[in-house]
Parts: structure tokens; C-alpha cells; sequence
């Protein structure tokens, strides 16, 4: 024998009914079975609201019900051409007579006793039963209908009982059952001794199977719902929830009893002490495994899942003086037996109780406790009652997670440092298979999300928070989107999460809309401001958080080690931060020591050109800077090959500003400044403590040049020293050689920026149009040096540089 229920989900709708038959026909070919089932989902809902309705609004109202059940009999005679439909037609519309009959008793009496209650809210259990024992019998099947107000005997309210297995079981020994026949049963109810209709609590069903599984001492109980297993967490609120294919009877006790709701926690103590395994499994995918409880034993330490339960409170009594300890405690017991109590905890060493409860059960605890120690609150024994409401449990569940000391601090820190969660309680003693820790109810899903990410997910998941959307910002987001999919199948997830410019910001834990940002940030009413988006940092940081600044902003720049020392990565092509002075320098660089965060600026020399860790990897293999000789700019080498193909020095440079490669003031590039902070960050990269005064500049046009004079007339003015230009270009032809704008490191540590007349043989001779080099003469690379080249400017190399960056970090699975 063995029990296959099918929950609500199983019984949405006529196709439902269908997939139900085709595995009840396919699992008879091979043994008896017996069937216990649900209500068709949304069904006990609905009933529960009519009861509302009736009591509060005054309202009969059962069409949606009606209809629902109608219409799912005239579906099902499409799949069933010998249904009997007009028979379950008259037999569901005689339920639906009862219950409106019902209804009116209680809309009359503005109430509803539980006794009525019961029998409303399980009218669906029925009908399932009417429809599917009509099915069966159509197909020529032999059915036997097992009473469960008749065999399944329980003790407790009417709305929440406990079945009483013995007793149950020597009712059944009487009942005949053939072997031929199906077995059916309603799921959710049970009788009392008065042989009155009661319920085992809301989805209750499984637990009927659970029951009958014991009292028919079946091989296997099935239960068909929805997914094709127990997962990790929710699969309908994680999208990388993993389907776990075995699991103790106490683990999966745990998971259901801390909020997975795809099974009854009621259901696994009848199956572990009858030893009967439970299998798990999809109505809509019958070839996944699904998951098998039993009494599986897993040597290692694993983590299982994670649940959670909402709209918790908190109830926390303290004893003031020791004088009625065993009263209190005796006394506060057998009250909260009585509820569902989900947590409690004793602190003996502060005379401390705490425990949680769900909200609705609130207002008649606290109005029992005040009652009942109403003298010991007033006399200061026992200290008020401090109650918390709206509060979550998140459980982790795992085999003997309690022993895993280190997870679970790294668990707790994940949670308090890195999803800004404010924990008020957390049960580390309590149990052996599962931590609960206790927050407020808000952003729970994220939370979750987040906590199964660092617990199971192999997926890199890197959350970007991205200022600056010019050209560089702007192409990296084109990039990113584009990659997505590509990444994806590399097990990587860039998900950005913030995206400012200088007036406003757009912010989204799960990952900003690639295709709709720049609307969104346009019309964002969120302003940004440097000093409120550092303050907020720790608050909106997550698992794996990178800053990145594509701006030219100092002050940013001037942030970024408090940035690092609040646990984000830094990407950063803005020169600023490395080009200050070196007192601050060396303070990044101590605080990504500190807080384990990477500070990367790749793109600062040659953009997308891997510079800076060609020059890392030199170092740490044991090699030194001899000397070095480079074309850092990409506008000067654009403008100084044009020198070569004989244009003037303004034509070149407007050629240059048209093509979009020099700085947004062109007088930048020719400053030599910016190629100045290029050298800079370089010598200090090979070691040299050099401040950015130390770099020796040799101006490509007069510093007087310069003074006050405006963008637009700059070329105009540059156009008298075309001819200063030609006769120096001239005379290097003569040579045989070209000018070019040369940075150079010598072995002293000298640091320079001049126009050099270069000869053939040098690697930066060909350097023109656009293109960067960097001649490394080093104690390995000698004679010849080791020359990277390749375009040094533009948005997408630059950008690409970037995401290159991006990709270096490795997400510890920690958060940390
Ligand atoms: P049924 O109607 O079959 O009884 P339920 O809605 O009661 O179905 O339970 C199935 C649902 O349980 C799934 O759709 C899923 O969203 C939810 N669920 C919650 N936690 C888990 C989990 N850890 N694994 C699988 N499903 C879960
Ligand atoms: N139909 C009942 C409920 O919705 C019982 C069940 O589905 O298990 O609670
Ligand atoms: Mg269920």
C-alpha cells in the first residue's frame, strides 16, 4: 500500500484533475494505493473569507466559490466522457445549499463558533472527494471512502487537533478494505470522541496522509504538490534554490516548522516513528526525483535550507527577585503550552524567558500573563511584560549545525555586518539542527535571498554601485548588459544595484533595469550627494559590494578609503585617489589590507592596456625596473602622429578634439598633467615615493600660453605655434627621427615628460594615432624591453578595462 496525497495545488483545475488521475492510474499498475486530498487551492481561503464577510460586511457571497467548482466539472467532461457530471452536480450543489444555510445562521449571529467553522472550511476537502471518486469509478475503478470524522480520532480544538494513533488505529482494524480497490480519503479532517467534525489545522492535509500512511502501515507517503521537492529555501522567492534530494526526518521537521510550508511539520513524528519514508514530488514534473525524507543519517556537517517565519513577536519576562521562581516558571509553562509557541528561551543567569509567538496570538497571551501575575508585576517580582511585534525568524537548518561554531559566527556576522540586519535574538543553543535568528519583519525575501546566496551558491554575484554615467559609465552599463547572458553561463551575476550622476540616483538591491536606467535616473527624484551616499554606505551594502567611480571627482577620490574600510571593493579609472599625496596613498592601500577589499585601478594607465598588473606580476616574481619609456596619452600620440603625415600642430589638435580623444578642455592633455599623474602612479607602483610635484614636466606649449584664455578660442590662439612645431618636426625628419611626447622612469627614479626626438629602432616610433606604449626596461627584459601597446583612451576600452577589473574579485562565499 501506499498513501499519495495531492495538495491544492495539485487540484487547481480541471488539467490538474487530470495529471492526478494519470499518476493514480500509473501507481495502482504497480500497488494499492489510497489517495488523500485537498481542497482545490484557494478553496479554504475563500471559505474562511465568507465566514469574515458574514460576520463583519453582512454579506452572503459564495459565487467565486460556486463558480470555481462549476466550472471545473464542465472542464472535466472534456477529459472524462463517462463522468456522471449531472450526479456530482446535484451532490456539490447540495453542499453549497448547506453552506449558504450556514452562512445565514452566522451572518444573523455575528459569529461563528468553531464547531461551524470546521465544518465550512473543510467543504472543499469534500467536494474534492465527491469529484474524484466520480473520476475513478468512470474509468471503472473500485473505490472504497474512508470517513475520516469516523477513523481518524483526535484530541484538541476543532480547528487545530491532534490525531490519537492508537486509538485511530484500532477503529481502522475494523474497516474492510479489498485489495482491489482505491483507497479515498478528505485530507484536514478528523472526528472527535462526541464523533463531531474537526480539523488538524491549516494545511492539515499532509498530516492526514502522514496519519494514514500509519494506520494503512503503508510502504511510502507521497505527497504531490507544486515543485519537485524540498528545496534549499522557497524556489518562488530564490531563484537558485536547490532541490535536495534526501533529508532526515528531523531536518525536514526543522525546515517545516520554521516556514517551508510544502509540507506539514505535523506530518514527519507519525512517519518517523513508524519508519515510513516520504517521498516528495511534482504533479507538473513526475520524472524529477523529488525528495525522499527518511531516516537518512549524513555523517558530514551539512547546511540544508532555510526558512522563515513573519509576523512574529517577541515576549520577554524577567524575574526581579527570585522568591516564586518554580511558580513563575510552572505557571507561565502550562500557559503557553496552550498557544504556538514557535521559540523559547531560558536565561538563568539573568532570571530571564524569552519566547516568540505569531502576532494573532498576541493580545490573548499578554491579557492571560497580566492576569495571572498580576500580583507579581505589581509587587516587583516580576518585571512588566515587554512585548516586540512584527518580527521574523530566519532558521538555518542543517545536521548538527550547532557544532559548526565557526559557520555559524560567520553566518551571524554576514547577517549583522553586510544586510544591514539588526538582530535581536539569535537561538544558538537551543537546538542541534537548526539557528534562528530573529529580526524585524522588513525586507525579508532580500534578506533571505542574500542569506542563500553566501550559504549555497557557487554563482559569483558581484553588486555594483556605479557614480558617473558619462561616456565611460555609460559604455561599461552597455557592456555589462550585453555580457549578461554570457556570464551567466559562467556561474557570474553583475548586478547593479546603484547608479548615481552628479544630480541624482537610482537604487535597487536586485539589480537596476539595464534597459530602462537612464529614464529611471533622469527622472528620479533622489538626490545625490557625495556626503549622504557615504553615510549611507553600510546601510545599503551587500554581499560582495564594488564601488565604482567613473568620475573625475576629488572628492570622491578623497573617500575612497573610508569606502574600502566599509567593505566594498573599489574600481576606479579616476587617477585622483592614486595621485594625491603619498600619505594617502599608502592609507588606501592600508585600509584594503584591513578590511580585505580590493582597490583596483587598472584603468588608470593605458585604459584597458593590463598595466598596472603586468608590472605587479614583474615585481613579485623578483624583478626590477631598470628603466621605462612611455606614450601614456592617447591624445598626444594621436596628435603627434598626425605631426608625422605633415599636418600643423592646431590642425592636429582639432582633428583630435573632433574624434573625441582628448580631455572634455583640451588644454588638459596639452598641460601634460594628466600624463604627469600616469607617470606618477606608475613610479609608485615600482616603488618610487614620489609626490606628483616630482615629476618633471616639459610643457608642450608655454604655460603663459595658457593663462586666461577660453576653450573656444584656444585652437585659434594654438595656431601660433604651428610654425614653432614645424621647424622642430623638420628638423627631427632629418634625422630620421619623429617627436614624440615621452614619459620616463629612469634607474634613479627620475620621472619626466618630455618631446623627444625618437629614432626607428625605439618601440614608441611607431606609435601614432591613438595608440599608448609602455617600454619596461627591466633586470629580466633587457635589451629588449617588454612593450605593451595597444589604444590607451576612449569609452571602450577604457570601460572594458573596467568590467576587466570587475572581474578580478572573488566573492568570498561569506560575504566577507
Ligand atoms: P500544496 O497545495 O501542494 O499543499 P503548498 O502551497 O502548501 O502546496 O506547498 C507548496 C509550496 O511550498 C511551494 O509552491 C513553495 O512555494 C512553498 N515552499 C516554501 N518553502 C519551500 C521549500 N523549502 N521547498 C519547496 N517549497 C517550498
Ligand atoms: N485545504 C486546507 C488548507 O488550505 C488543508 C490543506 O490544503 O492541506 O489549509
Ligand atoms: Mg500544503
Amino acid at each position: 500500500m501506499r498513501v499519495l496525497k495531492f495538495g491544492g495545488t495539485s487540484l487547481k483545475n480541471s488539467e490538474k484533475f487530470l495529471s492526478v488521475y494519470n499518476i493514480i492510474k500509473e501507481k495502482y499498475k504497480k500497488e494499492q494505493v489510497a489517495i488523500v486530498l485537498s481542497a482545490p487551492a484557494k478553496i479554504t481561503n475563500y471559505l474562511v473569507k465568507t465566514i469574515e464577510y458574514a460576520i463583519s460586511k453582512n454579506i452572503i457571497d459564495i459565487k467565486k466559490i460556486r463558480n470555481i467548482f462549476f466550472k471545473l466539472i464542465n472542464d472535466l467532461k472534456c477529459y472524462f466522457k463517462k463522468l456522471n457530471h449531472i450526479k456530482i452536480y446535484k451532490k456539490i450543489k447540495n453542499k453549497l445549499n448547506k453552506l449558504e444555510q450556514l452562512l445565514y445562521g452566522i451572518k444573523i449571529f455575528k459569529f461563528c463558533p468553531d464547531i461551524i467553522q470546521a465544518k465550512i472550511i473543510s467543504i472543499g476537502e469534500k467536494i474534492s472527494i465527491i469529484i474524484m471518486s466520480n473520476i475513478l469509478i468512470a474509468k471503472n475503478y473500485k473505490v472504497t471512502i474512508i470517513n475520516p470524522i469516523k477513523y481518524i480520532i483526535s484530541t484538541g480544538k476543532y480547528l487545530e487537533s491532534t490525531v490519537n494513533i492508537k486509538k485511530s488505529m484500532h477503529k481502522i482494524k475494523n474497516k474492510k478494505i479489498p485489495i482491489e480497490n482505491i483507497v479515498l480519503m478528505a485530507g484536514f479532517i478528523a472526528g472527535n470522541k462526541k464523533k463531531e467534525l474537526v480539523l488538524l489545522g491549516r494545511n492539515g492535509s499532509d498530516y492526514s496522509a502522514a496519519i494514514l500512511s500509519v494506520l494503512l502501515k503503508a510502504s511510502c507517503c507521497e505527497i504531490w504538490t507544486d515543485v519537485d521537492g524540498i528545496y534549499s529555501t522557497d524556489p518562488k522567492n530564490v531563484v537558485n534554490a536547490k532541490l535536495i534530494k534526501n533529508i532526515s526526518y528531523k531536518e525536514a521537521l526543522k525546515l517545516s516548522f520554521f516556514g517551508a510550508k510544502v509540507i506539514h511539520p505535523k506530518m514527519i513524528l507519525p512517519l518517523l516513528k513508524f519508519n515510513i519514508p516520504c517521498l516528495i514530488k511534482n504533479t507538473l514534473n513526475i520524472f524529477s526525483k523529488g525528495t525522499l525524507i527518511n531516516n537518512f543519517n549524513e555523517e558530514k556537517k551539512s547546511i540544508k535550507g532555510v526558512s522563515y517565519l513573519n509576523n512574529v513577536s517577541m515576549f520577554n519576562l524577567t524575574i526581579l527577585k527570585n522568591k516564586k521562581l518554580s511558580y513563575i516558571y510552572s505557571k507561565l509553562f502550562s500557559i503557553i503550552s496552550l498557544y504556538e509557541i514557535i521559540l523559547v528561551s531560558l536565561c538563568f543567569l539573568e532570571n530571564k524567558i524569552v519566547f516568540f509567538t505569531k502576532n494573532i496570538n498576541v493580545k490573548k497571551i499578554k491579557l492571560i500573563l497580566e492576569k495571572t501575575f498580576f500580583l507579581e508585576i505589581n509587587n516587583k517580582i516580576l518585571k512588566k511584560i515587554k512585548i516586540i511585534n512584527n518580527l521574523s525568524i530566519i532558521s538555518i537548518i542543517g545536521n548538527n549545525i550547532n557544532s559548526q561554531f565557526v559557520k555559524i559566527h560567520k553566518i551571524i556576522e554576514t547577517l549583522r555586518d553586510n544586510f544591514k540586519i539588526n538582530i535581536l535574538y539569535i537561538s544558538q543553543y537551543i537546538s542541534k539542527n537548526s539557528i534562528s535568528i530573529v529580526i524585524k519583519n522588513k525586507n525579508i525575501k532580500n534578506n533571505i535571498n542574500n542569506l542563500h546566496q553566501s550559504l549555497f551558491d557557487n554563482f559569483k554575484i558581484i553588486n555594483v554601485f556605479l557614480i558617473g554615467v558619462g561616456g565611460v559609465g555609460e559604455t561599461f552599463l552597455e557592456q555589462v548588459k550585453s555580457q549578461k547572458n554570457i556570464l551567466i553561463k559562467k556561474k557570474v551575476i553583475i548586478n547593479i544595484c546603484y547608479i548615481a550622476n552628479s544630480k541624482s540616483y537610482i537604487f535597487n538591491y536586485n539589480g537596476i533595469n539595464l534597459k530602462t536606467w537612464k529614464k529611471k535616473l533622469i527622472y528620479s527624484k533622489l538626490k545625490f550627494k557625495i556626503e549622504d551616499f557615504i553615510f549611507n554606505l553600510k546601510k545599503y551594502r551587500l554581499n560582495n559590494s564594488v564601488f565604482i567611480d567613473c568620475t573625475n571627482s576629488d572628492e570622491l577620490a578623497y573617500e575612497y578609503s573610508n569606502i574600502l574600510l566599509k567593505k566594498y571593493h573599489i574600481v576606479t579609472p579616476n587617477k585622483k585617489a592614486n595621485t594625491f599625496n603619498f600619505e594617502y596613498y599608502k592609507k588606501i592601500r592600508k585600509s584594503s589590507d584591513i578590511s580585505n577589499k580590493k582597490f583596483l585601478y587598472d584603468t588608470n594607465i593605458g585604459a584597458g592596456l593590463p598595466v598596472i598588473d603586468t608590472i605587479q606580476n614583474l615585481l613579485n616574481t623578483g624583478d626590477k625596473l631598470i628603466k621605462f619609456r612611455g606614450i601614456l596619452s592617447g591624445s598626444l600620440s594621436f596628435i603627434f602622429g598626425k605631426l608625422d603625415d605633415g599636418f600643423s600642430l592646431s590642425e592636429s589638435t582639432k582633428k583630435a578634439i573632433e574624434l573625441g580623444f582628448t580631455e572634455p578642455n583640451p588644454q588638459d592633455d596639452l598641460l601634460g598633467l594628466d600624463v604627469a599623474r600616469k607617470l606618477l602612479i606608475l613610479a609608485r607602483e615600482v616603488g618610487y615615493k614620489l609626490e606628483l610635484k616630482d615629476i618633471k614636466i616639459e610643457p608642450i606649449i608655454p604655460k603663459k600660453f595658457y593663462k586666461n584664455v577660453k576653450k573656444e578660442s584656444f585652437i585659434k590662439n594654438l595656431k601660433k605655434l604651428d610654425v614653432f612645431f614645424e621647424k622642430k618636426i623638420n628638423k627631427a625628419r632629418k634625422k630620421g627621427k619623429v617627436l614624440r611626447y615621452v614619459g620616463k622612469i629612469e634607474s634613479d627614479g627620475i620621472c619626466k615628460l618630455s618631446i623627444d626626438f625618437v629614432k626607428k629602432s625605439n618601440p614608441l616610433y611607431e606609435i601614432k594615432n591613438g595608440e599608448n606604449a609602455l617600454a619596461f626596461y627591466t633586470k629580466y627584459y633587457n635589451p629588449i624591453p617588454l612593450v605593451i601597446k595597444g589604444y590607451g583612451a576612449g569609452k571602450t576600452v577604457t570601460s572594458a578595462g573596467i568590467f576587466s577589473d570587475l572581474l578580478k574579485i572573488k566573492p568570498c562565499k561569506w560575504g566577507f
